[in-house]
């Protein structure tokens, strides 16, 4: 069995990769190794998740993987981007929904066009010049209030046109098999030959 440190100290994203790569992978966290967080100085998703699986290889010698994920927003060139989670600078998921509502004030429903993002980056070592790189896009468009409880970050604000909901309105396990992470784990499977 190979194993493989995820770059995350996210117990839930730890059991969902293991649940999706099965009994061919280990997968061990890097919170079992150093509690250190790499600075994000990346401008896209797939650049912050490659320095994030670097960091883990660096610190681990294994193989490491790393996810980085967000909202981009079309009218707003795609912010808030790689700036999701600390949007409005507090971390909170409803502040960070308010000042998206505030960004897009008087925006009609045409120009409200949105994508989640996912992108996953596995390096065999920290210098691998040819890192796995998944991309998974979710597209939707940004509601005018908040509506549904399940999910978390900018899911209320979120709708799901093929099932005229917002993805906080659909059940976790049809939200998991369709959203960005579950179209990035399934190429990542792809390439890996799953
Ligand atoms: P992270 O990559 O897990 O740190 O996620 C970054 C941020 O993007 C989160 O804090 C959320 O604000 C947002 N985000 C990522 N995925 C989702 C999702 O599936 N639903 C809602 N918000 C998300």
């Amino acid at each position: 069995m190979k194993t493989i440190v995820l770059a995350s100290h996210n117990a839930g994203k730890l059991k969902e990769l293991q649940a999706m790569l099965g009994d061919s992978f280990q997968v061990r966290s890097i919170a079992e190794f150093s509690s250190e967080v790499p600075e994000e100085t990346g401008l896209s998703f797939i650049e912050n998740a490659i320095l994030k699986a670097r960091h883990a290889a660096r610190i681990t010698g294994l193989p490491a993987l790393a996810d980085d994920s967000g909202l981009a927003v079309d009218f707003l060139g795609g912010a808030p981007g790689i700036h999701s989670a600390r949007y409005s600078g507090s971390g909170d998921d409803a502040a960070n929904n308010s000042k998206l509502l505030a960004a897009l004030t008087d925006v009609p429903d045409a120009q409200r066009g949105a994508q989640f993002v996912c992108a996953l980056a596995l390096v065999r070592h920290a210098e691998d010049p040819l890192p796995i790189v998944c991309e998974g896009l979710w597209r939707g468009r940004i509601l005018h209030t908040v509506q549904g409880k399940h999910g978390f970050g900018y899911d209320p604000l979120f709708w799901v046109e093929e099932h005229s909901c917002s993805s906080a309105e659909l059940k976790p396990e049809l939200k998991n098999s369709i959203s960005h992470r579950a179209l990035a784990m399934q190429q990542f499977r792809q390439r890996l030959g799953l």
